[in-house]
């Protein structure tokens, strides 16, 4: 992330702060008064959403997740699931992915992005199986366990979160 930051004061300006990326520069309008102190914390919020949205951006262009649950719904299931959609979210949660049974909307932690393909494969699978059984059932380990790599992937996992929940 870009640490150049400009800011704008303004007296029409009444209370809100604002900010957006113009090549790589950050710009913040802000109340002619606002106090520093408060600003510089807003600008540091704003810093993170912006790294986030970047990150979220070069995952999704390096890695096409609904390429790659494509496949994996051609090998493990059949064909037969409906996902609606499959993304990738920066947001700082505890959950390493989850699905919405409902929607059929799966997301993805950034964290997994980073990880080796093989376990990211692990925690699709665990999403996607989700569409057929909401929880953690018998029937659900059963469907999940079609996968070779799920016990090793689960070691990894539980290794790299320290205390990060596997998911929904
Ligand atoms: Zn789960």
């Amino acid at each position: 992330m870009n640490d150049k930051v400009e800011i704008i004061r303004s007296a029409r300006r009444r209370r809100t702060v604002s900010g957006r990326l113009v090549n790589g520069l950050l710009l913040v309008s802000a109340p002619l008064k606002f106090p520093q102190e408060r600003l510089d914390k807003i600008i540091t919020g704003f810093k993170l959403k912006f790294a986030r949205k970047k990150l979220k951006a070069e995952l999704d262009k390096e890695q096409n997740l609904l390429e790659l649950a494509s496949a994996l719904n051609a090998q493990y299931f059949g064909n037969k699931l409906k996902l609606e959609s499959i993304e990738y979210v920066t947001a700082q949660n505890s959950k390493f992915g989850c699905c919405n049974y409902r929607t059929a909307k799966i997301r993805i932690s950034h964290k997994i992005g980073m990880m080796p393909k093989w376990v990211r494969k692990y925690v699709i699978i665990h999403e996607m199986a989700h569409l057929i059984q909401p929880n953690h059932s018998r029937a659900f380990w059963d469907i999940v366990s079609r996968y070779k790599l799920a016990e090793r992937a689960r070691g990894y996992l539980m290794a790299a979160s320290m205390g990060m929940k596997e998911g929904g």
